[in-house]
């Protein structure tokens, strides 16, 4: 335990600041724990959304640099309650905005200790813990996901970082067959790559791209069915154009509006009939292989070339917290190793962490997907995952038998699209302005999204704390504002 005398030090008392009430850790962290537990006890009972603007959050946080220390104490209990009203409630149960997940307890709990801890997880010399619990948990994720044995994974910040990761190595190995070596050379004169994309492809993709020099905008887009899905039928005739070049293929399993999976079995044999690299771009849809019920949605998936996910998502763990496997650990690690090849010295039994992501220093990101995975097991993960699912179609159910109340997508997964009819004939007017209304209501929070050129609702469900009483009162909050 570190006592006062410590914390006078950590505050440069000796330098002339104010005497400080003595203050040692474990009152601290306990008076945090206690803030944390009550927090999380009443986040059920607040209005979804924040309840104050910029402008206020401005003022309760803001105002010149403090000249002197102050006392530890002080400074957590007045950043609790400046920040508060200025929180979305996302890790309650009625937030159902985006595909964010809430927190397992215990893997916010693990992620206390991660911090308590302060392990610097970029190599296995500075915290060898760190280093092994990856291996381990992030050969777990790899058999719930049904991806093949001997696939490396990076435990990154996120998804984009993982499809960056994924893309990366595509990259090195799609130029290396063409005789180039891109870690030494770089882009300046090689030999162009295709990328191929479907026309619903995540944001984050045409991001990696950028940072890649493949360039967002010189794409190939594939169109996609009804669904959202990447019509495989299409991609072959698009592929047999561009025969010959290092191809890359990006593939989605989870579309952010409708859950739908594009069909990515078929287009493995496809691409790789064309030597083509596979990425899948799982982010939340790639955890349906979890679920017997869903895993069928997924089925192919295992003969891609790389895959990203996220474990602060559907996993339920804080943020932030990816996943990046690749088939080929030579190719990723070609794209991802701090060091060149002429510098290799590497042990392959120690396992340093920043061989397979772009950072050094980091995060031990993997105590709290560990803990995730220890505590739920094979069951409960599958388990978190049909019963976001059950929800969603229930949310399908209730509101779909509303008079003058659409549901545009097929509810396969998680997500459902809602549209509200108006009397008018102004239904994306009036769609938005349901949607404006939940949001102001309090009781739960959806977001808005255009579907194929029509304004919806956008209901995910994917926080593990989520009961059917939850979505019955949301049904009820969004039947309102319908005023149906
Ligand atoms: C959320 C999401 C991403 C981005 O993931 P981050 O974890 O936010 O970086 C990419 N693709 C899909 C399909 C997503 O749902």
């Amino acid at each position: 335990m570190v006592r006062a005398g410590k914390a006078e030090l950590a505050l440069g008392s000796r330098h002339g600041g104010p005497s400080l009430v003595a203050m040692d850790t474990h009152d601290l962290l306990a008076a945090a724990a206690t803030h944390a537990a009550t927090y999380l006890d009443d986040v059920d009972t607040r209005p979804v959304a924040a309840s104050v603007d910029h402008a206020e959050l401005r003022e309760r946080l803001g105002g010149p640099l403090p000249a002197h220390p102050s006392d530890a104490h002080g400074v957590l209990d007045e950043l609790v309650a400046a920040v508060e009203p200025g929180l979305v409630h996302s890790a309650g149960g009625r937030f159902f905005g985006f595909v964010v997940g809430g927190a397992l307890p215990v893997s916010v709990a693990a992620d206390w200790m991660t911090a308590a801890w302060d392990q610097n997880a970029g190599i296995y010399v500075l915290s060898p813990a760190g280093a092994v619990v990856e291996e381990v948990a992030g050969d777990w994720a790899r058999d719930l996901l049904g991806l093949p044995p001997g696939v490396s994974v990076g435990f990154t910040t996120g998804d984009t970082m993982a499809n960056l990761v994924g893309l990366a190595a595509a990259r090195s190995r799609v130029l290396e067959l063409a005789g180039w070596d891109v870690g030494r050379q770089g882009l300046f004169g090689a030999p162009p790559i295709e990328v191929v994309v479907g026309a619903q492809r995540h944001v984050s993709i045409g991001a990696s791209l950028r940072y890649l020099g493949l360039g967002s905008e010189r794409v190939h887009v594939v169109p996609v069915d009804t669904q959202g899905r990447m019509r495989a039928d299409a991609l072959g005739t698009v592929l047999r154009e561009l025969a010959g070049r290092p191809l890359i293929v990006c593939a989605q399993a989870g579309e952010v509006n409708t859950g739908a999976f594009d069909p990515v079995g078929e287009i493995c044999d496809i691409a790789h009939a064309h030597d083509a690299w596979v990425h899948v771009d799982g982010a939340f849809g790639l955890w349906a292989a979890a679920a017997p019920s869903l895993r069928h949605l997924t089925d192919g998936v295992e003969r891609a070339d790389s895959w990203a996910t996220d474990a602060h998502k559907w996993l339920n763990v804080p943020y932030d917290s990816g996943l990046a496997f690749v088939a080929d650990p030579a190719a990723h690690r070609a794209a991802t190793s701090l060091l060149t090849a002429d510098y290799l010295v590497r042990d392959e039994v120690r396992r340093d962490a920043s061989d397979w992501v772009p950072e050094l220093s980091r995060r031990a990101r993997g105590f709290s997907v560990w803990a995730a995975l220890r505590q739920l097991g094979r069951a409960g993960v599958a388990e978190l995952v049909e019963r976001c699912c059950a929800h969603a179609r229930r949310f399908a159910e209730q509101l779909g038998a509303a008079g003058r109340v659409e549901i545009l997508n097929d509810v396969v997964l998680n997500q459902v699209l809602v549209r509200f009819l108006a009397d008018d004939g102004d239904h994306d007017g009036h769609t938005r302005e349901v949607i404006a209304r939940v949001q102001s209501d309090g009781t739960c929070w959806m977001g808005g999204t255009s579907w194929q050129g029509k304004a919806a609702m956008r209901i995910s469900v994917s926080n593990w704390s989520t009961t059917t009483e939850d979505v019955d009162r949301s049904v009820a909050a969004v039947l309102r504002a319908a005023g149906r």
